[in-house]
């Protein structure tokens, strides 16, 4: 599988929203890129602006700002028709298989649907690429014939994956995929995920808040926080040392004991509550909450970059803590 090229190169990236309340700065200023064949993990709070994120990388939602480029083509401000062909090679799968699927069409229907869009086959061909991805996804081939209601949260996620893959794409872009399963069935799915991976290169962003999913799955991981990227590293990196005071904080409340080769990990504790999106605090967002934190901190905006002095060319860091470049 090669991984010597980025799938997708995302620059600066804005997306607000506007509330009641006011402007809700959802992801503001996000950089980073996906290589083919590579899966990188995003994770952060609750309402940290991943699933936002996720959203407008594949426009759902327009970006205000920054661009975003996916297998070598800006498709930042393409229109509804240019961004066809586009999509069937960039997906998604939810965390909510079940509001995703019509409970009113045949399981054949859905996913048949997705070559009925982009004009793949006809009806006798669409049937046996139905049949074909209910095998790839570990279904039986009488459940064509089913609705939604008739599955399992498991076999209903299969289903929206089974509908993602459809036409082969280059990316997808899981947002809490097995957040609503059961330990067990989340083992399958995040299974079923890698050996389709394996079997034709797929990239994956895996958007979790759930670092121990992340961590069977994840090539890389981006942590954010308030809509900013804080830290971005391997798995092996972050898992050994995570060094945003942020990261430090959720690595060390992974609820499973570390591997033996690795350190002891120590809580880290943050104080206060989550500051508004609508209002984020000035300088470091996280200066409200950072056991570390400096006068600095509340004036100046770390800037995302490339420790001075480590050794490690992939991990970026926003912290007055370190020398970045
Ligand atoms: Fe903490 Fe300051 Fe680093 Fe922000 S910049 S994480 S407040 S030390």
């Amino acid at each position: 599988m090669s991984r010597d090229r980025d799938l997708l190169s995302v620059t600066g990236l804005v997306k607000h929203h506007h509330s009641t309340g006011g402007k809700v700065r959802a992801v503001d200023s996000v950089s980073f890129r996906v290589a083919t064949g590579e899966t990188l993990g995003l994770v952060g709070e609750s309402g940290c602006g991943k699933s936002t994120l996720g959203r407008t990388l594949i426009r759902l939602h327009e970006p205000d700002e920054g661009s975003i480029v996916f297998d070598g083509m800006d498709i930042t401000h393409l229109g509804r028709r240019a961004l066809r062909p586009v999509r069937r090679h960039l997906q998604m799968v939810f965390q909510d298989p079940y509001a995703s699927l019509n409970p009113r069409r045949s399981i054949e229907q859905i996913l048949a649907e997705p070559f009925e869009v982009h004009a793949v086959g006809d009806r006798l061909d669409r049937r046996e690429r139905v049949r074909a991805l209910l095998a790839r996804v570990g279904l039986r081939q009488d459940h064509a014939g089913r609705h939604p209601h008739e599955f399992s949260g498991g076999q209903r996620q299969r289903i929206a994956i089974a509908r993602a893959i459809a036409l082969e794409p280059k990316l997808i872009v899981c947002d809490e995929p097995v957040s609503a399963l059961d330990v067990s069935i989340q083992a399958q799915i995040i299974n079923l995920l890698r050996r389709l991976q394996r079997e034709s290169g797929l990239s994956y962003v895996f958007i979790s808040h759930d670092l121990s999913v992340i961590g069977h799955l994840a090539d890389r991981i981006a942590v954010m926080y308030l809509g900013e990227i804080v830290e971005i590293a391997s798995r092996s990196a972050l898992w050994r040392e995570p060094l945003h005071p942020y990261s430090q904080v959720l690595f060390s409340a992974i609820p499973i004991p570390a591997a033996p080769s690795q350190p002891r990990r120590h809580r880290v504790a943050m104080v206060g509550e989550p500051p508004s999106p609508i209002d984020p605090p000035s300088g470091c967002r996280f200066h409200t909450r950072c056991p570390y934190a400096m006068p600095r901190c509340r004036e100046e905006t770390p800037r995302l970059g490339t420790l001075s002095d480590g050794d490690d060319a992939q991990r970026r860091i926003a912290c007055h803590l370190y020398e970045v470049e």
